[in-house]
């Protein structure tokens, strides 16, 4: 394979693993565009300011060296030389991403080092949330990865620890009211590009999302 392909959806549908299961098997380079904005995040919150004041977050994001890398089978994730790989996946982190990825110069710069990113690469496996409707338009296969809320609730609950029906069922409720969010962003909107291939994960495991998109990558 020789090529780009972008892999969006909302969070709970496993999208991470298989677009690294994906990257390994053909052989192509990973990015991880959520690992990023969340390394812009750690940039904000070590500044000391508020995740919602977006001059000052534009301003700090601007001056901060974010690095990733591209291999499938490591996690590089540095702000200005220092590892973060670990501290990206964190409550804090999570907490305050949404707000730093809502401010408009944030996603200018992060979509120009990603377009960089991917230039650089023969063969690449790009996830995210705008990578087929912004980041990468003309990209030679693009999936969108969906699962019911219920189902992504169940993964979410399961990564948390949490198991009562109750639990769950306020975690699909959240899902939703985030989904709507995001999709209603007009600047990075999470809907599929209309040349998008969906792909339902409700149904399938792991594994048989990852033979599906090599499938149609193949194809
Ligand atoms: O995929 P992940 O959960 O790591 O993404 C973290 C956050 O980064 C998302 O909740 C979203 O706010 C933001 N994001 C984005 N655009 C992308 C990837 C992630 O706005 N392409």
């Amino acid at each position: 394979f020789r090529g780009q392909i972008t892999l969006d959806g909302p969070s709970g549908t496993g999208k991470s693993s298989v677009a690294r299961a994906v990257a390994t098997r053909l052989g192509a380079a990973y990015l991880d565009t959520g690992a990023m904005y969340r390394a812009a995040t750690v940039a904000v919150l070590d500044a000391g300011i508020d995740p919602e004041d977006a001059e000052a977050v534009a301003a700090v994001v601007a001056a901060a060296r974010i690095e990733v890398g591209t291999a499938a089978d490591t996690e590089l994730v540095q702000v200005d030389g220092v590892d973060v790989a670990v501290r990206i996946r964190g409550a804090e982190v999570t907490r305050a991403v949404s707000a730093v990825s809502a401010v408009p110069a944030v996603r200018r710069r992060l979509v120009d080092q990603q377009r960089a990113l991917v230039a650089a690469a023969d063969a690449v496996v790009v996830e995210g949330r705008d990578i087929g409707t912004v980041v990468l338009p003309d990209a030679t296969l693009k999936v969108y990865l969906t699962a019911a809320p219920e189902a992504r609730a169940e993964r979410r609950a399961a990564q948390l620890g949490l198991t009562t029906p109750e639990e769950v069922a306020a975690l699909a409720v959240d899902l939703r009211r985030r989904d709507e969010y995001d999709s209603s962003r007009a600047d990075s909107p999470l809907r599929p590009a209309a040349d998008a291939m969906i792909v339902d994960s409700t149904d399938l495991d792991r594994q048989g999302v990852v033979d599906r998109v090599v499938e149609l990558a193949q194809s």
